[in-house]
């Protein structure tokens, strides 16, 4: 089968074009779905990055740092208890405050990847700058973790042009910050792209914050039935279902309940997998390569 946006001659089972990521109509092929989910351990640092005197305003700092004292533990407890692994992407301003958290995280088996140092969107920065923060976070992760991170997710999904070019540079295998697909793709000849969707992501829903006009936070058995819903069609879509969390946001109580419950009705639905972005980005690499 060729793939009608970029040509690519693809196999006639393919539900997504690995080139282009583009929606292909296979001949046959069983409903099946791979779940990738993933933390950003934001902690305080995009406020900071936003607003730099939230450094010194404890109420707004601890809002984050939530995430990296109570949040993040809860999450690796669930996880632990489901036997799943997950990716976590870690500022490495937060990694630098945390770093036996982070060291513990690489330990159970999970990705740490890479989250920009003061989660700076580098379409706010110029080439050399983002060059900067990405191998000063790189620097700040493989000293912790031991190896340099092979994943990238730009805070708050914001790439700038030279993004791309810049992560090939440092050997990358991925990113995830782009949204154009259901299911992994290159995202050019060397970097595979994971993507993601605000409608799979914690924050649209839970965030409140009047002094920036966000005054409704949704119920946690609102957001199951969403997501429950999303499941279903990625499952029959055949294609990978990455949820995007916060450890300072999903990680209260009540939220994260609805996250173990979710996983494990997730469990039920045949031909199911979990996996870390990194090995789903590994194998998305070798079939675009065959
Ligand atoms: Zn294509
Ligand atoms: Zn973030």
């Amino acid at each position: 089968m060729q793939c009608p946006v970029c040509s690519a001659q693809r196999p006639d089972d393919e539900r997504y074009c690995v080139r282009c990521g583009a929606a292909l109509r296979p001949t046959n092929s069983a409903n099946t779905c791979t779940v990738v989910i993933t933390f950003d351990l934001d902690g305080p640092s995009g406020m900071i990055n936003r607003h730099p005197e939230v450094e010194q305003l404890p109420s707004a700092y601890s809002f984050g740092e939530y995430g990296p004292t109570v949040g993040a533990p809860h999450v690796l407890a669930m996880l632990e208890r489901q036997a799943i692994p997950a990716s976590f992407y870690v500022p490495g301003w937060v990694a630098e405050r945390h770093p036996r958290l982070v060291e513990g995280m690489a330990a159970a088996g999970h990705e740490v990847a890479h989250h920009g140092y003061l989660h700076e969107p580098p379409s706010t920065l110029d080439r050399e700058a983002e060059g900067a923060v990405l191998d000063q976070g790189i620097a700040i992760l493989s000293g912790i973790v031991g190896q340099p991170p092979t994943g990238y997710r730009s805070p708050s999904w914001e790439l700038s042009e030279h993004s791309i070019g810049l992560l090939e540079e440092r050997g990358f295998t991925y990113d995830s910050s782009l949204m154009g697909s259901d299911a992994p793709h290159m995202a050019s000849d060397a970097l595979v792209e994971i993507p993601i969707h605000w409608s799979l992501d914690d924050y649209p829903y839970f965030v409140f914050g009047p002094s920036d006009g966000r005054r409704l936070m949704a119920s946690p058995d609102d957001v199951f039935a969403t997501w429950h819903a999303a499941f279903e069609e990625f499952h029959a879509r055949g294609a990978v279902f990455t949820l995007t969390m916060h450890p300072y946001i999903i990680g209260r109580p009540g939220r994260l309940a609805m996250l173990e419950r979710l996983i494990e009705a997730i469990r039920s639905f045949e031909a199911v997998r979990f996996t870390r972005a990194s090995d789903l980005a590994v194998e998305t690499l070798a079939r675009a390569r065959r």
